[in-house]
């Protein structure tokens, strides 16, 4: 098995989804005491959400690089950045890297294409709903994206930030999703991604009324694939 590097804290609230994810999913294919083979690099989210709020996209880069040079000077033999939003930055984080990255937007466009769908409703953080850098990855996989509103973003946004980011989980926030997802299945999509890492704390399978597209269990699945290949 190879050992996955996973450049996380972004927030950690995610990141320990992801640990207990990649745990779960081992132990369901491979049975027994086996668990995954993993080096967790978890940053200080304050910092970053800080360069992220004044567009100071520069520092993160050199920040990501540096971390996942280090990931793999120690063992790591596939990388994932465990957000979505942080992928703006796969570019300049690569740089010197050469452990292969499992991009969280391809694997889940290969997702949806396998299961028959093609215009998924996003629901993410401002950056990834409204820069290029993920929905162009998406339009190029075959995909037509249907993205909420400006208030329905702006407050996916929001409860991001105050809210899952810092582990707090509110009924009424989860109200406010499911209105979100009810709006973009109106609007035609026929699924919905959950393309930030901490969207599943609030949406699922049972709150919406089409196929769910978690990014951070499919991420997981793939990283698990590519560990034991
Ligand atoms: N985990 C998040 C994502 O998947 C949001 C936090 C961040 O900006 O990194 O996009």
């Amino acid at each position: 098995m190879k050992t996955i590097g996973i450049l996380g804290g972004m927030s950690a609230a995610s990141t320990m989804t992801y640990y207990r994810t990649l745990c779960d999913l081992t132990r369901a294919r491979l049975g027994g005491l086996h668990s995954p083979q993993l080096l967790i690099r978890s940053l200080d989210f304050a910092p970053i959400a800080a360069w992220q709020a004044d567009g100071d996209w520069d520092a993160a880069a050199a920040l990501l690089n540096t971390e996942a040079q280090a990931l793999q000077r120690g063992g790591a033999e596939v990388l994932v950045l465990a957000a979505n939003t942080m992928h703006k930055l796969v570019e300049p984080m690569m740089a010197g890297v050469t452990i292969p990255l499992l991009h969280i937007a391809d694997v889940t466009a290969e997702a949806i294409r396998a299961a028959g769908f093609r215009k998924p409703g996003l629901m993410a953080t401002a950056f990834t709903m409204e820069q290029s850098f993920y929905t162009d990855r998406l339009r190029s996989a075959g995909l037509a994206q249907v993205v909420p509103g400006a208030e329905d973003r702006a407050e996916t946004h929001r409860i991001i930030y105050d809210e899952l980011c810092r582990d707090i989980i509110t009924d009424a926030s989860r109200s406010a999703y499911e209105a979100i997802a009810g709006r973009l299945v109106v609007a035609g999509a026929d699924c919905l991604i959950l393309g930030c890492t901490e969207i599943g704390m609030l949406l699922n399978a049972g709150n919406v009324s089409v196929p769910v597209f978690d990014t951070l269990v499919i991420h997981c699945e793939a990283a698990l694939e590519m560990a034991l290949r």
